[in-house]
């Protein structure tokens, strides 16, 4: 079998930088050679010169959702959920297109309607569109009442598809949505513990009891799937680690009790800055001679309204901004990943949430973990082959021209992601090579 050979490049394996002469070699859909040892080359082999360039895993987005985004331009709080399934499913594969195409090779759900994940995951497998891998996530399960409940004020959420968001009230309601979903292919499942995140202030309950979390958690388990919560509350964040919630998404509130609880779950984190970022630069430079701001929950809202609650979101953002120092310490496992979809973050951007955490101190090789070892992590037995280079590691590899490890805002331009490679096959190649004579 011909092998894939990478020489003389800069090699991030995930956790750090190898030694320098590391030579890489892929056979198959595995890296059969990761070290600074003699390589001896065979005829046939395939010899890529990185001189001045990196070598790095695949990158992993653990926040994705498959169908925002075919509106861009418009501030429509609707995120394409207006349309159609067979439109969202076009918007889906672009998507998949797009996060391929800047070296993303595996995605993790964060809730979709009409079975967008498991359709991509499937029609990926075939060969019917191009993407990364998929963990497909379910419906988000809400509690009634829920911000997202479709038969409540975010009509939105609901129309037209068969729903974003999917109600299940009680541990059997739960435990039956949990079974189905799954039993249709989900392999993450997604609950909304409580409110709030970015463009609503966060309220001091739960949408979902203890009893109901963790009765959730044992359903999805059960079934060997992996469980999220969009839970940016600090009482919920703690019972959904005691109760063995695998991601915790955006987790706003979070404090030193929380941090103790999700280390000793073992469990990720999704901080997810960008949206917070840019929705409070979008809202609070906001024209009023336009009209009322748009973005709410499904009613149109006062200026005198809107103002306080912009307010109380900054005050949010402070608090979840001051305590990434306190996480990063902690040692707590942290994903990239994030609302993209929306008008002011599309889909392919994602340099931009690296740059949010880059100014929020974080350097860029502790978010070059975040992307590749941490994303295979957080995937537990799942992604115990993936996001590192080894050997006997699944062959998901990406060429960076220049040094991420110093600039994540090369992953800005395509261009400097001459080269994708995921389970061994080669997806993007913008590079040249040599082929060892016979
Ligand atoms: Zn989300």
């Amino acid at each position: 079998m011909s092998r894939t050979v990478f020489r003389n490049a800069r090699v991030f394996d995930g956790q750090d930088l190898l030694p320098a002469g590391t030579v890489v070699a892929v056979e198959g859909n595995r890296i059969t050679h990761a070290d600074a040892a003699r390589f001896k080359e065979k005829p046939g082999d395939r010899v890529y010169d990185l001189t001045g360039k990196t070598l790095m895993p695949g990158m992993f987005q653990c926040h994705f959702h498959t169908g925002f985004g075919p509106d861009a331009g418009n501030p429509s709080p609707y995120l394409g959920l207006n349309m159609p399934p067979a439109y969202l499913g076009m918007v889906a594969a672009k998507n998949a297109q797009l996060a391929l195409n800047v070296g993303v090779t595996s995605i993790i759900g964060s809730s979709n309607g009409d079975l967008l994940d498991v359709c991509l995951k499937e029609a990926i497998l075939l060969g019917l569109t191009k993407g990364p891998r998929v963990t497909p996530c379910t419906r988000e399960l809400i509690a009634s009442g829920d911000s997202a409940d479709g038969d409540n004020r975010a009509w939105f959420m609901g129309i037209r598809n068969h729903g974003l968001i999917r109600r299940a009230d009680g541990p059997e309601a739960l435990r039956q949505a949990i079974r189905e979903e799954v039993g249709r292919g989900c392999e993450i499942v997604k609950i909304s513990i409580s409110d709030g995140h970015g463009s609503q202030p966060i309220p001091d309950y739960n949408y979902y009891s203890e009893t109901e979390i963790r009765a959730a958690v044992e359903a999805a388990h059960s079934r060997k799937a992996l469980i999220r919560a969009h839970c940016p509350s600090r009482v919920g964040i703690i019972e959904a680690a005691r109760a063995g919630v695998d991601i915790i998404d955006h987790a706003d509130l979070i404090d030193e009790e929380g941090i103790e609880a999700v280390l000793e779950a073992d469990a990720a984190i999704t901080p997810s800055y960008l949206w917070s970022e840019r929705f409070l630069g979008f809202a609070e430079s906001w024209n009023y001679d336009m009209g009322n701001f748009p973005i709410g929950n499904g009613f149109p809202e006062s200026r005198a309204r809107t103002v306080a609650r912009l307010a109380a979101v900054r005050r949010d953002f402070e608090h979840t901004a001051s305590m990434m120092p306190k996480l990063r310490a902690a040692g707590v496992r942290m994903l990239l990943g994030d609302d993209y979809g929306f008008a002011m973050m599309p889909h392919g951007d994602y340099a931009s949430e690296m740059e949010v955490y880059v100014k929020h101190g974080v350097p860029p090789i502790e978010l070059l973990r975040w992307a590749t070892a941490n994303g295979a992590d957080a995937l537990r037995e799942r992604g115990r082959e993936l996001g590192r280079i080894g050997k006997g590691k699944l062959a998901d590899l990406v060429v960076v021209a220049g040094d991420p490890t110093q600039d994540v805002s090369l992953f800005r331009n395509p261009d400097h992601i001459p080269l994708v490679l995921k389970d061994g096959v080669v997806e993007k190649d913008l590079l040249t090579h040599s082929v060892v004579a016979a």
